[in-house]
C-alpha cells in the first residue's frame, strides 16, 4: 500500500501529509501569516476573554481520527484568536516585549522543516557551527571582547541557571559535582548577592541548585534603583565574618522594573578583589548595546564571567533564543559534561559538542533565526530601530513630565517609562494605588494598548515599555491619549 494513500477522512493512514496538501496549506498559511501582520494594528492587543474560555471550546478528548487541514485552520480562528495576546501589536507595550519579525519567522519554519538535533557536532554539523559563528558576530554587534565564548539557551532564566552552576563549579575545592549538598557538614553557607531589583529567575536558579532562598542577599539601591557597590562590599565583609562564603554576584543591565543599569564596572573590581564570580543580567537592556552611542551600557561587562543577552527580547527574534556568553566556558563543561556510550563519536577531540555545557541534550537549530535575523536588518538596521525606540520612549516621558495630572516614578536609562496618574490634591499612597491600577485596567480592557505595573518601593507604577518592532511614534501618542481619556472617565 502506498504510504500516503488516503483514509476514508482524506488523511493518509501511514506517512506524512503529502506533499502537494502541504504546499497547499502552506501557502494558505504564509498568507494568512502576512496579513496578520500587514493588519495586526486593526486587531485587539488584549482578548476580551475570562479564565477558562479557550479552554471550553477545546474538546476534552483527543481526535481518533485525523480532521483535515481546513477545519484545524478555521478553528484558529474560532478558538484561539479570541484568546490571543498580540505580543507583536504595536500597542503592546507591557513586560519585556518580545516581537518576532518577518525573517525571524521563516527561520523558524526552516528550523522547524530540518527538525534537526544540535546536540553533537556530529548529529547536525550545520546547527553547531552556524550557532559558533552566530555568537562570534553578536558578540562583536555588542562590543564584547573576543574572550567571550556563547551557548544558545530557550530563555534567560535557564541561561542564568546555566551561569549559577558554573560559578558553583568554580568553587572547585568544594567538589560539589562530585559529592553534592546534602549531608555534608563540611561546607560553608554559600551566597549570591544581588540588587532588590534582580529578576526573580536569580531567586529561582539558587532554589533549583540547592542554596535555598537564603543564599541570595538582596543588596540595596540608590534613588535611581542602581545597586550600592558599598552595601555589597559590607553585605560580603558581614557574611565572611559570620563564615559564610560568599561565591557569586548577579549585576543587572537592564531590571525588569524599570530598567536600572547596576554600576558594573565597580562591582567588577570588587568581584575581582574578592575572588567572586560576577554574571551580568542583560536580558533586555543588553540588546541596547547595538547602538554605538549606547554601547555604554555594557561598560565593565567585559570583566564579568558571564553575561546573559535575550536576543528574544529586544532583538526581533522569535521567542525563544537566549544567549549565555562567558569567559569560563570550562566551568560550564566541568559541571555538565558527561558522555554515554552511545554519544561518543568519532569527532569528538576536534569538535565542540554544545550537550557538554549544559542540561539540555536535545537543542533545536535555533541559531538560524539569529542568521535571518542578523543579515536582513543588518547591525545598522537593528541598531536603528533599537535608538528610535529608546528615542519615541524619552518623548513619551516629556509629555508625561509636562501634564499635570501624570507623574515620572524613575529615569529612563532606556525605553520604559514608568509613571503614574497623579491628579492635584490626591496624595494619599494607597489612593493613588488603586487609581492607577484602575487606569492600567480600563486601559488594557478597552483592546487598544497593553501595559504592565510594578510597584516601585510602595508605590503602583505603571510601565510604558517601547521595544516592539513595529512600534512607532503614532503608537505611542495614540497610548498617550488613551490614557488621558480613561482617566477622565474615572
Ligand atoms: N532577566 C531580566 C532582566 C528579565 O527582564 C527577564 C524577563 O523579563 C528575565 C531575566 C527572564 O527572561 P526569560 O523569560 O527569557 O527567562
Amino acid at each position: 500500500m502506498n504510504d500516503q494513500s488516503m483514509a476514508p477522512e482524506g488523511t493518509p493512514k501511514l506517512g506524512d501529509m503529502p506533499a502537494e496538501e502541504f504546499r497547499k496549506y502552506g501557502h494558505t498559511l504564509v498568507d494568512r501569516m502576512a496579513d496578520f501582520l500587514k493588519d495586526i494594528d486593526n486587531y485587539p492587543v488584549f482578548p476580551a476573554v475570562r479564565p477558562g474560555d479557550v479552554r471550553g471550546m477545546l474538546p476534552t478528548a483527543p481526535p481518533q481520527s485525523g480532521e483535515s487541514m481546513e477545519d484545524i485552520l478555521s478553528d484558529v480562528d474560532r478558538v484561539v484568536m479570541p484568546g490571543m495576546a498580540h505580543w507583536s501589536h504595536p500597542r503592546f507595550m507591557a513586560y519585556f516585549n518580545s516581537s518576532g519579525s518577518a525573517p525571524g519567522i521563516l527561520a523558524e519554519v526552516l528550523c522547524a522543516t530540518f527538525n534537526a538535533n544540535g546536540m553533537v557536532w556530529q548529529s547536525c554539523p550545520s546547527a553547531t557551527e552556524v550557532e559558533q559563528v552566530m555568537l562570534g558576530w553578536l558578540r562583536q554587534m555588542l562590543g564584547l571582547p573576543e574572550k567571550y565564548w556563547g551557548i544558545i539557551y530557550d530563555t534567560a532564566s535557564v541561561s542564568t541557571l546555566h551561569a549559577l552552576a558554573a560559578a558553583r563549579e568554580h568553587l572547585s575545592d568544594l567538589h560539589i559535582r562530585d559529592r553534592g549538598m546534602t549531608g555534608r557538614t563540611d561546607l560553608p553557607r554559600l551566597r549570591v548577592y544581588a540588587s532588590e531589583y534582580v529578576h526573580s529567575s536569580v531567586d529561582k536558579a539558587v532554589i533549583a541548585l540547592g542554596f535555598g532562598i537564603e543564599g541570595i542577599r538582596k543588596i540595596s539601591v540608590d534613588q535611581s534603583f542602581q545597586m550600592i557597590p558599598a552595601a555589597l562590599a559590607e553585605a560580603i565583609n558581614e557574611d565572611r565574618r559570620n563564615g559564610v562564603r560568599p561565591f557569586c554576584v548577579v549585576a543587572t543591565v537592564g531590571t525588569t522594573s524599570c530598567t536600572s543599569i547596576d554600576p558594573v564596572r565597580e562591582i567588577a573590581a570588587l568581584c575581582g578583589r574578592e575572588g567572586i564570580w560576577l554574571h551580568i543580567d542583560a536580558a533586555h537592556g543588553g540588546a541596547a548595546a547595538l547602538v554605538p552611542e549606547y554601547r555604554y551600557v555594557l561598560d565593565g561587562c567585559e570583566l564579568a564571567d558571564s553575561i546573559v543577552v535575550n536576543p528574544h527580547k529586544w532583538m526581533f527574534v522569535p521567542m525563544d533564543l537566549s544567549v549565555l556568553f562567558t569567559r569560563k566556558p570550562e566551568m560550564l563543561r566541568r559541571a555538565f559534561s558527561l558522555v554515554p556510550e552511545y554519544l561518543r563519536t568519532p569527532h569528538d577531540e576536534v569538535v565542540e559538542n554544545y550537550m557538554d555545557y549544559g542540561i539540555p541534550l536535545g537543542r533545536r537549530f535555533r541559531a538560524l533565526k539569529l542568521w535571518f535575523v542578523f543579515r536582513y536588518f543588518g547591525t545598522e538596521g537593528l541598531a536603528n530601530r533599537i535608538r528610535e525606540h529608546i528615542r519615541v520612549a524619552n518623548e513619551f516621558a516629556v509629555w508625561i513630565d509636562a501634564h499635570r495630572e501624570f507623574e515620572r516614578l524613575a529615569p529612563v536609562p532606556l525605553s520604559t517609562v514608568l509613571f503614574r496618574a497623579h491628579p492635584s490634591g490626591t496624595d494619599d499612597e494607597e489612593t493613588l494605588n488603586a487609581l492607577n491600577e484602575r487606569l492600567m485596567k480600563a486601559v488594557n480592557e478597552s483592546g487598544r494598548a497593553f501595559l504592565s505595573h510594578t510597584r516601585l518601593g510602595n508605590r503602583y507604577a505603571i510601565r510604558l515599555v517601547v521595544s516592539g518592532l513595529r512600534t512607532l511614534e503614532p503608537h505611542v501618542q495614540e497610548v498617550w491619549k488613551l490614557l488621558q481619556q480613561q482617566l477622565s472617565l474615572l
